[in-house]
């Protein structure tokens, strides 16, 4: 298996947790781009959100909890956050198993297409 998150969900590649239940894993980014910076991810490997089936609805919606709950972890429930998904190549996206990035702990900028 190559693909580093899953390497991170079964556990031998370290990663700093925040959240953690039956089907989702949550970590610090290693590159934070804001003060508070988590990755979420459903422990099922998906490539990009271009490979969600019909069957992974309920998978996608426990992410949308899970972000809830690590939001009010870190304190950012209130105050705001943002979450980002990148999908494909011209996204930007780099590491091929889905994934949520949480942003928050100061104002963001106001997202541009650069
Ligand atoms: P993306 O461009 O949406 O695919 O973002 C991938 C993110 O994964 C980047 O923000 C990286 O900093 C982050 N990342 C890569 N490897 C690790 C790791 N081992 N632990 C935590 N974050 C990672």
């Amino acid at each position: 298996m190559s693909c580093i998150f899953c390497k991170i969900v079964e556990g031998s590649i370290p990663s700093t947790k925040v959240y953690e239940n039956e089907h989702v894993l949550a970590f610090r980014d290693i590159q934070p781009a804001a003060p508070v910076h988590i990755l979420i991810i459903p422990k099922k490997h998906i490539a990009t959100m271009n490979d969600v089936e019909p069957d992974d609805r309920g998978l996608i919606g426990d992410l949308h909890i899970a972000a809830q709950e690590i939001a009010k972890q870190e304190g950012v429930f209130e105050s705001g956050y943002r979450l980002i998904n990148n999908c494909g190549a011209d996204s930007g996206q780099v590491v091929f198993h889905i994934h949520y990035h949480l942003l928050a702990g100061e104002k963001l900028g106001a997202l541009n297409a650069k």
